[in-house]
């Protein structure tokens, strides 16, 4: 097992929210991205660098990709602006084996439907309620640290169905004032990579500074890290290791 200091954890967010409302500005000046930063150098030393969709291939260039062992993605109104390109090149370094944790709206980003395989919509209302969200799991990993629950004064809600296969594991159920309730830290093996969604982090509210919150995020980048990387894109044809009846059919070496 490496060490936390040599995780490369690549933050990935539109930046538009805070560029063009005041609102959100005010709650993150330097962008949502720089604030997750921050939450997870927090509680680790992992290495944190931060990438957003204008920047040439989106910030997400192969190199940077090469060298990423967990990428964050908070992504809401300019899911269609994300190059098709650049979400194949995140799908198969996903399936080669680099972490993936969406956050939030991402639910509808196209990297994250497409691991899916569904369409993973959900019910949501900006009402300014409270949110309590309920630890499942207190043993597992992403869990270390957070007690029976905690809460968020303020947050949208989202609300069941949420339209994703089955999560490997459910660690945490959100409960709403307004009644609805919410699987809202899921996890999914994706080829050799691990998939975490974690469902906070509407941009007018300062969630992202909530220290249960950096918490998970932090122990999430740990858990997901990449630990192999292993492409899986060639399905070669293979010679026997013993002599097998029809061997005259198998390419010579
Ligand atoms: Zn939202």
């Amino acid at each position: 097992m490496r060490n936390d200091q040599s995780v490369n954890v690549t933050i990935w967010n539109e930046y538009l929210h805070e560029r063009e409302n005041e609102v959100v500005a005010d709650i993150y000046p330097d962008g949502i991205h720089t604030a997750v930063a921050e939450g997870i150098q927090e509680y680790t030393s992992a290495s944190c660098r931060t990438a957003t969709l204008d920047q040439p291939e989106h910030g997400l260039t192969k190199e940077v990709l090469a060298a990423t062992d967990v990428l964050v993605w908070w992504g809401h109104k300019g899911h269609d602006r994300v190059a098709d390109e650049v979400v194949a090149r995140v799908y198969q370094q996903v399936l080669s084996g680099m972490g993936l944790i969406v956050l939030h709206s991402g639910h509808f980003s196209k990297i994250f439907r497409q691991l899916m395989g569904t369409n993973c919509s959900l019910k949501w209302r900006e009402a300014d309620e409270k949110e309590r969200l309920w630890n499942l799991e207190p043993s597992h990993p992403i869990l270390q640290g957070v007690g029976d629950y905690f809460e968020l004064d303020r947050e949208e809600m989202y609300g069941e169905r949420f339209d994703v296969p089955t999560p490997d594991e459910v660690l945490m159920i959100s409960w709403f004032q307004g009644g609805e309730v919410f699987r809202s830290l899921c996890t999914w093996q994706r080829g050799h990579g691990r998939v975490v969604y974690f469902r906070p982090g509407h941009e007018t509210y300062r969630t992202y500074y909530d220290k249960n919150v950096r918490r998970i995020i932090a122990n999430a980048v740990q858990w997901a890290r990449r630990s192999v990387d292993i492409s899986t894109v060639d399905a070669p044809n293979t010679p026997p290791l013993e002599p097998v009846p029809n061997q005259s059919k198998m390419p010579i070496l």
